[in-house]
């Protein structure tokens, strides 16, 4: 990632508010997360569901992180938006690759709104 890329996501950790759950080294914790759960064994995962709704456990729930990075995306200006975006989609691809779509997310109040990464299968 560029320094322009990486100063500019620093930029928006550090001017969000408390309510975004974004704190200086959130995305790359989040990325970190991503990375982590695709690497792990296994042609398909279930996304784990953190038990703990602090900060440091909610970003081990690889649908938390990757909502974190879709945070940040959407606040940064466009070219390190692309860099990102395009760091990220190589990422995407494996999660809908190795994951699989829940059947029953749309009856769930809260999941049936989440983005496609929310709404994976869940498991131990
Ligand atoms: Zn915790």
């Amino acid at each position: 990632m560029s320094a322009r890329t990486r100063a500019a996501i620093a930029r928006i950790e550090r001017e969000a508010k408390a309510v975004d759950s974004l704190d200086p080294g959130t995305t790359h914790a989040a990325l970190q997360t991503y990375r982590r759960f695709l690497a792990g064994p296994g042609r398909y995962r279930y996304t784990p569901l953190s038990d703990c709704s602090c900060p440091d456990c909610e970003l081990e729930d690889v649908a938390v992180a990757r909502d974190r990075i879709q945070q940040v995306l959407e606040r940064l200006p466009r070219r390190p938006r692309r860099e990102l975006a395009a760091l990220v989609a190589p990422l995407d691809r494996q999660l809908e690759r190795r994951t699989l779509p829940d059947p029953f997310a749309h009856l769930h109040p809260y999941r049936s709104r989440r983005p496609w990464w929310g709404r994976r299968l869940t498991g131990p």
